[in-house]
Protein backbone atom coordinates (compact mmCIF):
# COMPACT_ATOMS: atom_id res chain seq x y z
CA UNK A 1 0.00 0.00 0.00
CA UNK A 2 1.35 3.33 -1.07
CA UNK A 3 2.06 5.82 1.47
CA UNK A 4 -0.34 9.14 1.45
CA UNK A 5 1.33 12.08 0.71
CA UNK A 6 -0.06 15.18 2.40
CA UNK A 7 0.03 17.32 -1.22
CA UNK A 8 -2.89 15.52 -2.59
CA UNK A 9 -4.78 17.32 0.40
CA UNK A 10 -3.11 20.18 2.07
CA UNK A 11 -6.34 20.87 4.54
CA UNK A 12 -6.05 17.50 6.42
CA UNK A 13 -3.60 16.23 9.06
CA UNK A 14 -4.67 12.66 9.11
CA UNK A 15 -5.58 10.01 6.63
CA UNK A 16 -6.68 6.71 7.06
CA UNK A 17 -5.78 5.12 3.82
CA UNK A 18 -8.22 1.71 3.04
CA UNK A 19 -6.90 -0.86 0.60
CA UNK A 20 -10.13 -2.34 -1.28
CA UNK A 21 -7.33 -4.35 -3.45
CA UNK A 22 -6.38 -6.27 -0.04
CA UNK A 23 -10.27 -6.62 0.72
CA UNK A 24 -10.90 -8.21 -1.92
CA UNK A 25 -7.44 -10.52 -1.99
CA UNK A 26 -8.74 -11.48 1.99
CA UNK A 27 -12.22 -12.14 0.48
CA UNK A 28 -10.58 -14.46 -2.36
CA UNK A 29 -8.38 -16.52 0.03
CA UNK A 30 -11.60 -17.49 2.42
CA UNK A 31 -13.75 -18.26 -0.86
CA UNK A 32 -11.11 -20.36 -2.17
CA UNK A 33 -10.22 -22.06 1.46
CA UNK A 34 -14.20 -23.00 1.92
CA UNK A 35 -15.22 -23.85 -1.46
CA UNK A 36 -17.23 -25.65 -2.56
CA UNK A 37 -19.20 -23.74 0.27
CA UNK A 38 -20.12 -20.39 -0.13
CA UNK A 39 -18.29 -17.62 1.24
CA UNK A 40 -20.47 -14.56 2.08
CA UNK A 41 -18.88 -11.20 3.79
CA UNK A 42 -20.27 -9.84 6.96
CA UNK A 43 -20.27 -5.59 6.45
CA UNK A 44 -21.84 -5.08 9.56
CA UNK A 45 -20.75 -1.76 11.39
CA UNK A 46 -19.74 0.05 8.17
CA UNK A 47 -17.84 -2.73 7.50
CA UNK A 48 -16.12 -3.15 10.27
CA UNK A 49 -15.56 0.87 9.86
CA UNK A 50 -14.06 0.91 6.27
CA UNK A 51 -17.38 2.16 4.55
CA UNK A 52 -20.10 -0.26 3.11
CA UNK A 53 -20.06 2.24 0.51
CA UNK A 54 -17.10 1.61 -1.27
CA UNK A 55 -16.65 -2.40 0.26
CA UNK A 56 -19.45 -3.91 -0.61
CA UNK A 57 -18.94 -3.12 -4.35
CA UNK A 58 -16.09 -3.73 -4.59
CA UNK A 59 -16.84 -7.52 -3.08
CA UNK A 60 -19.42 -7.52 -4.97
CA UNK A 61 -17.53 -7.19 -7.79
CA UNK A 62 -15.46 -10.00 -7.52
CA UNK A 63 -18.21 -12.16 -7.23
CA UNK A 64 -19.38 -12.06 -3.33
CA UNK A 65 -23.30 -12.52 -3.61
CA UNK A 66 -24.15 -13.32 0.30
CA UNK A 67 -23.75 -9.66 2.55
CA UNK A 68 -24.42 -9.95 6.44
CA UNK A 69 -25.07 -7.05 8.06
CA UNK A 70 -26.53 -6.44 11.70
CA UNK A 71 -29.20 -4.27 11.52
CA UNK A 72 -32.45 -3.11 9.11
CA UNK A 73 -30.79 0.32 8.34
CA UNK A 74 -27.56 -1.52 7.43
CA UNK A 75 -28.85 -3.88 5.54
CA UNK A 76 -30.61 -0.63 3.29
CA UNK A 77 -27.42 0.76 2.85
CA UNK A 78 -25.66 -2.40 1.80
CA UNK A 79 -28.90 -2.75 -0.77
CA UNK A 80 -28.10 0.83 -1.89
CA UNK A 81 -24.27 0.03 -2.68
CA UNK A 82 -25.41 -2.98 -4.55
CA UNK A 83 -27.89 -1.64 -6.65
CA UNK A 84 -25.23 -1.28 -9.86
CA UNK A 85 -23.14 -4.01 -9.15
CA UNK A 86 -25.38 -6.93 -8.32
CA UNK A 87 -28.69 -6.27 -7.18
CA UNK A 88 -29.32 -9.77 -7.38
CA UNK A 89 -27.15 -10.55 -3.67
CA UNK A 90 -28.55 -11.21 -0.77
CA UNK A 91 -28.60 -9.25 1.97
CA UNK A 92 -29.13 -10.46 5.67
CA UNK A 93 -29.84 -8.91 9.19
CA UNK A 94 -28.58 -11.09 12.11
CA UNK A 95 -30.76 -8.83 14.62
CA UNK A 96 -34.12 -9.98 13.29
CA UNK A 97 -37.32 -7.93 12.29
CA UNK A 98 -37.71 -4.84 14.44
CA UNK A 99 -41.97 -5.21 14.79
CA UNK A 100 -44.07 -4.50 12.04
CA UNK A 101 -41.53 -4.20 9.85
CA UNK A 102 -42.14 -7.48 7.78
CA UNK A 103 -43.31 -5.36 4.66
CA UNK A 104 -39.82 -3.19 4.49
CA UNK A 105 -38.13 -6.14 4.55
CA UNK A 106 -39.97 -7.69 1.82
CA UNK A 107 -39.74 -4.49 -0.17
CA UNK A 108 -36.39 -4.24 0.04
CA UNK A 109 -35.55 -7.79 -0.14
CA UNK A 110 -33.89 -8.26 3.00
CA UNK A 111 -33.78 -11.90 4.31
CA UNK A 112 -34.83 -11.65 8.52
CA UNK A 113 -32.88 -13.79 10.42
CA UNK A 114 -35.17 -15.13 12.87
CA UNK A 115 -33.89 -15.56 16.27
CA UNK A 116 -37.05 -17.34 17.69
CA UNK A 117 -40.36 -18.39 17.78
CA UNK A 118 -42.67 -15.41 17.83
CA UNK A 119 -39.94 -13.92 14.73
CA UNK A 120 -40.80 -17.60 13.16
CA UNK A 121 -44.79 -16.92 13.85
CA UNK A 122 -44.79 -13.45 12.75
CA UNK A 123 -42.97 -14.15 9.59
CA UNK A 124 -45.54 -16.56 8.56
CA UNK A 125 -48.39 -14.90 9.65
CA UNK A 126 -47.14 -11.92 6.87
CA UNK A 127 -46.47 -14.78 4.25
CA UNK A 128 -50.06 -16.40 4.71
CA UNK A 129 -51.35 -12.78 4.67
CA UNK A 130 -49.82 -11.98 1.07
CA UNK A 131 -50.43 -16.17 0.21
CA UNK A 132 -46.47 -16.00 -0.91
CA UNK A 133 -43.44 -18.36 0.01
CA UNK A 134 -41.27 -15.89 1.60
CA UNK A 135 -37.45 -16.68 2.33
CA UNK A 136 -35.96 -16.20 5.99
CA UNK A 137 -32.63 -17.47 7.76
CA UNK A 138 -33.15 -19.15 11.16
CA UNK A 139 -30.41 -18.98 13.93
CA UNK A 140 -30.17 -22.15 16.24
CA UNK A 141 -28.42 -21.28 19.59
CA UNK A 142 -25.77 -23.50 19.94
CA UNK A 143 -24.08 -22.14 23.11
CA UNK A 144 -24.18 -18.17 23.03
CA UNK A 145 -27.01 -17.25 24.54
CA UNK A 146 -27.53 -14.70 23.01
CA UNK A 147 -29.79 -14.84 19.73
CA UNK A 148 -31.44 -17.64 18.31
CA UNK A 149 -33.58 -20.89 19.12
CA UNK A 150 -32.98 -21.87 22.56
CA UNK A 151 -33.11 -25.66 22.83
CA UNK A 152 -36.39 -26.32 23.96
CA UNK A 153 -37.67 -23.73 21.29
CA UNK A 154 -35.54 -26.14 18.82
CA UNK A 155 -37.83 -28.86 20.22
CA UNK A 156 -41.02 -27.11 19.61
CA UNK A 157 -39.73 -26.36 16.12
CA UNK A 158 -38.76 -29.83 15.11
CA UNK A 159 -42.24 -31.15 16.48
CA UNK A 160 -44.16 -28.52 14.87
CA UNK A 161 -42.37 -29.00 11.24
CA UNK A 162 -46.06 -26.66 9.85
CA UNK A 163 -44.66 -23.97 11.71
CA UNK A 164 -42.66 -23.31 8.84
CA UNK A 165 -45.13 -23.38 6.13
CA UNK A 166 -44.74 -20.35 4.32
CA UNK A 167 -41.12 -19.80 5.06
CA UNK A 168 -38.00 -20.79 2.81
CA UNK A 169 -35.66 -21.31 4.94
CA UNK A 170 -32.71 -20.43 3.16
CA UNK A 171 -29.96 -21.36 5.77
CA UNK A 172 -30.20 -22.88 9.25
CA UNK A 173 -27.15 -21.06 10.98
CA UNK A 174 -25.50 -20.63 14.16
CA UNK A 175 -22.58 -18.66 15.64
CA UNK A 176 -19.44 -19.93 17.30
CA UNK A 177 -18.63 -18.26 20.88
CA UNK A 178 -14.64 -19.57 21.14
CA UNK A 179 -13.70 -19.39 17.65
CA UNK A 180 -10.36 -17.66 17.64
CA UNK A 181 -9.32 -20.79 20.33
CA UNK A 182 -8.58 -23.49 18.55
CA UNK A 183 -7.96 -25.83 21.55
CA UNK A 184 -11.64 -25.25 23.72
CA UNK A 185 -13.53 -27.92 23.20
CA UNK A 186 -16.68 -25.54 23.34
CA UNK A 187 -15.99 -25.13 19.56
CA UNK A 188 -16.57 -29.43 18.76
CA UNK A 189 -19.50 -29.06 21.07
CA UNK A 190 -20.84 -26.53 19.16
CA UNK A 191 -20.60 -28.43 16.24
CA UNK A 192 -22.06 -31.55 17.25
CA UNK A 193 -25.22 -29.71 18.87
CA UNK A 194 -25.57 -27.84 15.54
CA UNK A 195 -25.52 -31.27 13.35
CA UNK A 196 -28.04 -32.83 16.03
CA UNK A 197 -29.97 -29.47 15.30
CA UNK A 198 -30.18 -30.38 11.53
CA UNK A 199 -31.26 -33.37 11.55
CA UNK A 200 -33.90 -32.98 13.31
CA UNK A 201 -35.58 -30.06 11.27
CA UNK A 202 -36.33 -29.45 7.96
CA UNK A 203 -33.76 -30.29 5.16
CA UNK A 204 -32.09 -26.96 3.94
CA UNK A 205 -28.43 -25.31 3.66
CA UNK A 206 -26.54 -24.49 6.36
CA UNK A 207 -24.18 -21.88 7.65
CA UNK A 208 -21.76 -21.74 10.75
CA UNK A 209 -18.16 -20.55 10.44
CA UNK A 210 -17.17 -16.80 10.95
CA UNK A 211 -13.81 -15.98 10.60
CA UNK A 212 -11.93 -17.90 12.64
CA UNK A 213 -14.50 -21.23 12.36
CA UNK A 214 -12.62 -21.12 8.66
CA UNK A 215 -9.70 -22.02 9.89
CA UNK A 216 -11.23 -24.98 11.66
CA UNK A 217 -11.27 -26.89 8.34
CA UNK A 218 -13.81 -28.76 5.77
CA UNK A 219 -16.20 -29.84 9.28
CA UNK A 220 -17.04 -26.14 10.15
CA UNK A 221 -17.47 -24.94 6.22
CA UNK A 222 -21.34 -26.08 5.78
CA UNK A 223 -22.62 -24.43 2.87
CA UNK A 224 -22.02 -20.76 3.36
CA UNK A 225 -18.91 -19.37 5.40
CA UNK A 226 -19.75 -15.82 7.04
CA UNK A 227 -16.60 -14.14 7.80
CA UNK A 228 -15.68 -10.54 9.09
CA UNK A 229 -12.46 -9.07 10.68
CA UNK A 230 -10.58 -11.60 8.42
CA UNK A 231 -11.77 -9.14 5.39
CA UNK A 232 -10.31 -6.26 7.00
CA UNK A 233 -7.38 -7.64 8.45
CA UNK A 234 -7.63 -8.97 11.60
CA UNK A 235 -5.53 -12.41 12.64
CA UNK A 236 -8.79 -15.35 12.86
CA UNK A 237 -5.64 -17.65 14.09
CA UNK A 238 -4.38 -15.39 17.10
CA UNK A 239 -1.28 -17.78 17.28
CA UNK A 240 0.27 -18.37 14.61
CA UNK A 241 0.99 -15.37 11.93
CA UNK A 242 -1.59 -13.64 10.02
CA UNK A 243 -2.57 -15.13 6.89
CA UNK A 244 -4.61 -11.85 5.80
CA UNK A 245 -3.40 -8.80 4.18
CA UNK A 246 -3.54 -5.48 5.83
CA UNK A 247 -6.47 -3.40 4.87
CA UNK A 248 -5.68 0.14 6.50
CA UNK A 249 -3.32 2.61 7.39
CA UNK A 250 -3.62 5.72 9.49
CA UNK A 251 -1.24 7.97 8.70
CA UNK A 252 -1.02 11.91 10.38
CA UNK A 253 1.04 15.02 10.55
CA UNK A 254 3.12 16.00 13.53
CA UNK A 255 2.04 19.25 14.50
CA UNK A 256 4.03 20.79 16.40
CA UNK A 257 7.59 19.23 17.76
CA UNK A 258 8.98 21.18 21.70
CA UNK A 259 11.94 20.63 23.62
CA UNK A 260 11.66 20.59 27.46
CA UNK A 261 14.50 20.95 29.01
CA UNK A 262 13.40 21.13 32.60
CA UNK A 263 11.32 19.05 35.22
CA UNK A 264 7.77 18.83 33.38
CA UNK A 265 5.21 17.64 33.42
CA UNK A 266 2.52 16.65 29.62
CA UNK A 267 -1.19 16.75 29.21
CA UNK A 268 -3.72 16.70 31.34
CA UNK A 269 -3.57 15.58 34.94
CA UNK A 270 -0.05 15.81 34.54
CA UNK A 271 -0.57 12.50 33.96
CA UNK A 272 3.75 12.12 32.34
CA UNK A 273 6.82 13.79 33.80
CA UNK A 274 10.03 14.46 32.23
CA UNK A 275 13.10 15.06 33.54
CA UNK A 276 15.83 16.31 31.26
CA UNK A 277 15.93 17.35 28.35
CA UNK A 278 13.58 15.71 26.14
CA UNK A 279 11.68 16.55 22.83
CA UNK A 280 7.57 16.07 22.66
CA UNK A 281 5.56 15.68 19.68
CA UNK A 282 2.05 16.14 19.03
CA UNK A 283 -0.21 14.76 16.97
CA UNK A 284 -4.14 16.16 16.10
CA UNK A 285 -5.50 12.67 16.44
CA UNK A 286 -7.44 11.93 19.73
CA UNK A 287 -10.35 9.67 20.98
CA UNK A 288 -12.89 11.04 19.38
CA UNK A 289 -11.17 9.69 16.63
CA UNK A 290 -11.36 6.35 17.77
CA UNK A 291 -8.07 6.45 18.84
CA UNK A 292 -8.79 4.32 22.48
CA UNK A 293 -8.02 6.70 25.55
CA UNK A 294 -6.04 3.23 26.66
CA UNK A 295 -3.44 3.59 24.70
CA UNK A 296 -2.35 6.80 26.68
CA UNK A 297 1.35 5.78 27.97
CA UNK A 298 1.24 2.18 26.42
CA UNK A 299 0.88 2.89 22.43
CA UNK A 300 3.73 3.37 19.73
CA UNK A 301 3.71 5.41 17.05
CA UNK A 302 6.10 5.10 13.75
CA UNK A 303 8.43 8.06 12.84
CA UNK A 304 10.08 6.74 9.70
CA UNK A 305 9.94 2.95 10.85
CA UNK A 306 11.37 3.48 14.30
CA UNK A 307 9.16 3.25 17.32
CA UNK A 308 8.06 6.44 19.53
CA UNK A 309 6.29 5.98 22.86
CA UNK A 310 3.20 7.66 23.42
CA UNK A 311 3.32 9.69 27.08
CA UNK A 312 0.63 11.19 28.94
CA UNK A 313 -2.85 11.33 28.17
CA UNK A 314 -4.70 10.77 24.96
CA UNK A 315 -6.78 13.75 24.60
CA UNK A 316 -9.74 14.15 22.66
CA UNK A 317 -8.16 15.91 19.79
CA UNK A 318 -4.55 15.40 20.67
CA UNK A 319 -1.82 12.69 21.45
CA UNK A 320 1.82 13.32 22.58
CA UNK A 321 4.68 11.38 21.87
CA UNK A 322 8.13 11.10 23.25
CA UNK A 323 10.62 11.50 19.98
CA UNK A 324 13.62 12.62 21.97
CA UNK A 325 16.01 9.06 20.29
CA UNK A 326 15.09 10.76 16.83
CA UNK A 327 16.65 13.42 15.25
CA UNK A 328 15.25 16.92 14.58
CA UNK A 329 15.91 16.26 10.53
CA UNK A 330 13.10 12.80 11.12
CA UNK A 331 11.17 14.38 14.20
CA UNK A 332 9.69 17.32 12.91
CA UNK A 333 6.49 19.70 12.90
CA UNK A 334 4.66 18.65 9.29
CA UNK A 335 6.27 15.22 9.30
CA UNK A 336 3.89 12.31 8.66
CA UNK A 337 3.98 9.49 11.31
CA UNK A 338 2.46 6.01 10.91
CA UNK A 339 -0.28 5.16 13.78
CA UNK A 340 -1.61 1.96 11.87
CA UNK A 341 0.33 0.13 8.95
CA UNK A 342 3.05 -2.03 8.30
CA UNK A 343 4.93 -1.14 11.64
CA UNK A 344 1.93 -1.63 13.63
CA UNK A 345 -0.96 -3.43 12.57
CA UNK A 346 -4.45 -3.73 13.62
CA UNK A 347 -3.73 -6.15 16.11
CA UNK A 348 -0.66 -4.91 18.16
CA UNK A 349 -2.67 -1.38 18.47
CA UNK A 350 -5.70 -3.87 20.14
CA UNK A 351 -3.04 -5.23 22.21
CA UNK A 352 -1.71 -2.03 23.48
CA UNK A 353 -5.10 -0.56 24.04
CA UNK A 354 -6.55 -3.70 26.31
CA UNK A 355 -9.15 -4.58 23.59
CA UNK A 356 -9.58 -6.42 20.06
CA UNK A 357 -8.92 -5.46 16.72
CA UNK A 358 -12.30 -5.25 16.34
CA UNK A 359 -12.78 -3.13 18.37
CA UNK A 360 -9.82 -0.79 16.80
CA UNK A 361 -11.59 -1.53 13.68
CA UNK A 362 -14.96 -0.02 14.46
CA UNK A 363 -13.91 2.96 16.27
CA UNK A 364 -11.77 4.28 13.27
CA UNK A 365 -12.75 8.06 13.49
CA UNK A 366 -15.11 9.93 11.05
CA UNK A 367 -12.96 12.79 10.70
CA UNK A 368 -9.52 11.39 9.26
CA UNK A 369 -9.22 12.36 5.67
CA UNK A 370 -10.38 8.97 3.75
CA UNK A 371 -8.36 7.64 0.93
CA UNK A 372 -9.49 4.42 -0.99
CA UNK A 373 -7.12 2.69 -2.84
CA UNK A 374 -6.94 -0.59 -5.37
CA UNK A 375 -10.59 -0.25 -6.33
C1 LIG B 1 -20.06 -10.63 13.49
C2 LIG B 1 -20.56 -11.98 13.11
C3 LIG B 1 -19.84 -12.76 12.18
C4 LIG B 1 -18.48 -12.37 11.68
O1 LIG B 1 -17.55 -12.64 12.71
P1 LIG B 1 -15.97 -12.43 12.54
O2 LIG B 1 -15.42 -12.99 13.79
O3 LIG B 1 -15.76 -10.96 12.42
O4 LIG B 1 -15.56 -13.17 11.32
C5 LIG B 1 -20.42 -13.95 11.76
N1 LIG B 1 -21.61 -14.36 12.25
C6 LIG B 1 -22.30 -13.66 13.18
C7 LIG B 1 -23.59 -14.19 13.70
C8 LIG B 1 -21.79 -12.45 13.64
O5 LIG B 1 -22.46 -11.76 14.58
Amino acid sequence: MTNVTSDLTPRADSFLTVDLGAVVANWAQLRDRVAPAECSAVVKADAYGLGVARVVPALAAAGCRTFVVAQFEEALAVRRALEPVAPQAQVFSLGGMPPGCEGEFLANRILPVLNHLSGIASWRAFAASRGEVLPAVVHIDTGMNRLGLGPDELDDLAAHPEWLEGIDVRYWMTHLACAEDFDNPMNGEQLDRFRDALARLPKAKASFANSSGIFHGKDYHFDLARPGCALYGVNPTPRLPNPMRGTVRLDARLLQVRNCASPMTVGYAAAHKVTGPVRIATIGIGYADGYMRSLGGKGHVFVDGVAAPIVGRISMDLITIDVTGLPESVAHAGRMVELIGPNRPVDRVAEEAGTIGYEIMTSLGRRYHRVYVGA
